[in-house]
C-alpha cells in the first residue's frame, strides 16, 4: 500500500497543489519494497516513519498512535467497492484525484503571506468538516447487480466484549423470509448481515406448499431448477366428507400456468431452506452469521440503528450499526417487540396435530391435496415428496401429541390413506402439535426498521400461504430498499411496502379462514349442506376455475400502484410470465 500523506506535507506549505500527487502517472513506491511476514506485521506499530525536506525533519513518528486506520482496516474498507487479490499494489489517494484544489488567485496570494502554522490550522479546520459522507456514496449498491464483498464485521473474540461494526442492512432471522430478502438485496449489490440464533436450518418440517407466484420468486433467486428437483407438482384439491368419501375434485394441470410454473408445488421446508442458504453463499455481499441471538434494536441517532446480539455459545456481546433493519425473526419476533407494535388478533385459535411420515411403499393415493370437511375432526393429507407424506388433524379438546406418539396410535387417523401398507414400511418422521392462529402486526415499520414474514403476520396453513407471504414481503421491499440505498429512489417509496403488502396479506388470511370455516363449520347441519352443495360446486359457471386458480389479488393503491377502476384493468396485478 502506498499513500500520499508525505506528499501533502510538502505541498501545502509550498502551495504546490498540482505537483506530484495530482499527476496520476507519478506515484513513488519505494525506494525499497519490503515484504512483511505475519510476525513482522504484528509489530507494524513499531515502524518509524521519517521524512526530511532539505535536511529539515518534517516527520518522525511511530506508526502506532499516528495511524488512525491500520492496513487491515484500510483493506477491509477498500473491499467494499474494490476486489483485491494477493500481490495487488494498492495506491490510496483522494476519491476525486485530489483532496485540495487551488483557491481563487486572490486568496492564493493572501495565503502565501500567511505563516505555515496558520495555514495548517486553517487546513485542519476545513478537513474536520469533511466527516459526513453522503448516504449515496457510503452505500454504492447498484441496481445493475454488481457483486461486492462485504465489509465483514470484526467478531468479538472474548466473552463480554462489545465491538461495533457497520453494515447498510441487518436482517434478523435466517428463515425463508430473511434469506430471500438477503439474496435479493445481494443481487442488487447491497451488503447485508443476516443474524440467526441457530447455527443451521430449523429441522422441523412446516411449510409443504407454494404456488406458481412464489415459484416465480424462487426462480428470481436463481434456483428454479434446484427447487423443481426437490418438489413435486400437485394435481389439485379434493374435498372429502368425514368418511373420506370424495365430495368434489378440482383438478389442476401442472403444465398450464400463467407464470410458467406449476400452480401447486409440494416440498419439505428444511430442504427448501437448505437450498436457499446454499444459494446465498454465491453472493459475497451477504453474510449469514449463525448462533447470533439478537436481543435489542435501538435508535443510534442520525438515521442509524443499533442491533445488539449475543454469541450463543461464547456469550460475547456485539453491536452492529445499520441503516436499515429487517425483522424476519418469526412469530415471536424480538424486532417487533423492540419497535413496540402489537398484533391484531383475528380470533382464530385451533390446535392441530401435524404428522410427517416417510415411506418408499406406494400409498396409491390421488396426487393432490385432500381436505376432510368435518366439524369434529377436519384433516388434510398430501404427498410432499417421492417418499414423504404429510397429514394434519384437528385435535379434540383434551387430546395432546402424547396420545399419538406412535404409528399404532396414529393408525385410526391415517388408516384411510395407508390402508394395508405394513407398519414396517412406514417411518414416523415426527408428530407435533401446533396452534394455528390468524394475526397481523398493527404497524410493519418504525423508522428504518421493517417487519417481514411471520414477524408481521400469521395465518392458519389451510391454503399453504404463510411462508409464501414472507417471500412476497421480501420481494416487495428488496428492490425499493436497494433503490433508496443506491440513491436512485426517494426514501418515501418505502411507505408503499406496508400499503401494498398489508391488504394483500389480510386477504390471504381471510381466504385461509374461509377454507377452515368451509371444512369445519356448521356441525351436522354443516355436514349435510356440504354433502349437498360441494359436489355441485363445479356446476356454477366460473367457480370451478376460481377454486383451483392460484392467482392472488391485485395490489391496492399506493404511490406506485394506480388502482384499477374496472375488473379488466391491470393496475397492481402480476404480469404473466409463461416462460
Ligand atoms: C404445520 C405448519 C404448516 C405450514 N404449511 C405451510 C405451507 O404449506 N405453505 C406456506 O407457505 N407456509 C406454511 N406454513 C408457514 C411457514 O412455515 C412460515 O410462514 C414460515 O416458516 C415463516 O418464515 P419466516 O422466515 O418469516 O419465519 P421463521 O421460519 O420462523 O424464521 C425465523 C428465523 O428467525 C430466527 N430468530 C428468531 N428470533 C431470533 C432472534 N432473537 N435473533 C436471531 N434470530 C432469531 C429463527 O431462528 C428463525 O430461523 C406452515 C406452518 C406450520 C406450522
Amino acid at each position: 500500500m502506498t499513500n500520499d500523506v508525505s506528499a501533502r506535507d510538502i505541498q501545502l506549505p509550498q502551495t504546490q497543489f498540482y505537483e506530484a500527487k495530482s499527476y496520476p502517472t507519478f506515484t513513488p513506491v519505494g525506494p525499497a519494497l519490503v515484504l512483511l511476514d505475519s510476525d513482522e506485521l504484528k509489530r507494524f506499530g513499531d515502524l518509524r516513519l521519517q521524512l526530511s525536506v532539505g535536511g529539515e525533519v518534517r516527520q518522525n513518528a511511530l506508526v502506532d498512535g499516528d495511524m488512525i486506520y491500520k492496513p487491515l482496516q484500510a483493506l477491509q474498507s477498500l473491499t467494499r467497492f474494490q476486489d483485491l487479490s494477493a500481490g495487488d499494489l494498492v495506491m490510496t489517494g483522494t476519491p476525486a484525484g485530489t483532496a485540495l484544489s487551488a483557491p481563487p488567485k486572490p486568496l492564493e496570494i493572501i495565503g502565501n503571506l500567511l505563516p505555515p502554522a496558520t495555514k495548517w490550522k486553517a487546513f485542519f479546520k476545513r478537513q474536520a468538516n469533511n466527516t459526513e459522507v453522503p448516504a449515496a456514496r457510503r452505500h454504492r449498491g447498484t441496481l445493475r447487480g454488481d457483486r461486492r464483498r462485504l465489509h465483514r464485521p470484526r467478531h468479538a473474540a472474548h466473552g463480554g466484549e462489545i465491538r461495533v461494526t457497520t453494515v447498510p442492512v441487518v436482517i434478523v432471522g435466517a428463515g425463508p423470509t430473511g434469506i430471500t430478502a438477503a439474496t435479493l438485496l445481494a443481487q442488487y449489490g447491497i451488503e447485508c448481515l443476516v443474524l440467526d440464533r441457530w447455527s443451521s436450518v430449523y429441522p422441523q418440517p412446516r411449510a409443504v406448499h407454494l404456488d406458481d407466484e412464489i415459484f416465480r420468486i424462487v426462480a428470481r433467486l436463481g434456483i428454479a431448477d434446484e427447487f423443481a428437483a426437490i418438489s413435486r407438482p400437485a394435481l389439485g384439491l379434493r374435498l372429502l366428507d368425514n368418511t373420506t368419501r370424495v365430495l368434489a375434485e378440482f383438478h389442476r394441470d401442472p403444465a398450464h400456468s400463467v407464470h410458467g410454473f406449476p400452480q401447486a408445488n409440494m416440498f419439505d421446508q428444511p430442504d427448501f431452506e437448505a437450498l436457499l442458504r446454499a444459494n446465498l453463499k454465491h453472493y459475497p455481499c451477504a453474510e449469514l452469521r449463525g448462533d447470533a441471538e439478537v436481543t435489542d434494536i435501538a435508535d443510534g441517532g442520525e438515521g442509524r440503528i443499533l442491533v445488539t446480539f449475543n454469541d450463543r455459545p461464547e456469550g460475547g456481546k456485539h453491536i452492529v450499526e445499520a441503516n436499515y433493519v429487517l425483522g424476519c425473526d418469526g412469530a415471536n419476533s424480538v424486532v417487533r417487540s423492540c419497535i413496540g407494535t402489537g398484533m391484531r388478533d383475528l380470533k382464530f385459535d385451533q390446535r392441530w396435530l401435524v404428522v410427517d411420515i416417510a415411506s418408499t411403499a406406494d400409498l396409491d393415493q390421488w396426487d393432490g391435496v385432500h381436505q376432510v370437511c368435518d366439524p369434529i375432526r377436519a384433516a388434510t393429507y398430501m404427498r410432499i415428496g417421492d417418499s414423504r407424506y404429510r397429514w394434519e388433524f384437528q385435535l379434540l379438546p383434551g387430546e395432546t401429541t402424547d396420545d399419538f406418539g406412535s404409528l399404532d396410535a396414529l393408525r385410526p387417523l391415517i388408516g384411510p390413506w395407508v390402508r394395508d401398507v405394513a407398519p414396517t414400511d412406514l417411518t414416523l418422521v415426527r408428530v407435533a402439535e401446533y396452534t394455528f392462529r390468524a394475526k397481523f402486526a398493527e404497524r410493519w415499520r418504525r423508522g428504518n426498521v421493517f417487519l417481514l414474514g411471520d414477524a408481521a403476520h400469521l395465518t392458519p396453513p389451510f391454503i399453504g400461504q404463510g411462508m409464501g407471504a414472507g417471500l412476497r414481503d421480501a420481494i416487495n421491499l428488496a428492490w425499493k430498499l436497494a433503490g433508496v440505498l443506491d440513491g436512485g429512489l426517494s426514501p418515501a417509496v418505502l411507505d408503499t411496502y406496508e400499503q401494498e403488502r398489508k391488504p394483500h396479506t389480510r386477504f390471504m388470511i381471510g381466504m385461509a379462514l374461509s377454507m377452515g370455516w368451509a371444512m369445519t363449520a356448521g356441525g351436522d347441519v354443516g355436514n349435510l349442506i356440504r354433502r349437498i352443495v360441494v359436489p355441485r360446486l363445479h356446476r356454477i359457471p366460473g367457480l370451478r376455475d376460481k377454486l383451483v386458480e392460484s392467482r392472488t389479488p391485485a395490489l391496492r393503491r399506493s404511490a406506485l400502484v394506480t388502482k384499477a377502476r374496472a375488473p379488466w384493468q391491470l393496475g397492481g396485478t402480476l404480469c404473466p410470465n409463461p416462460w
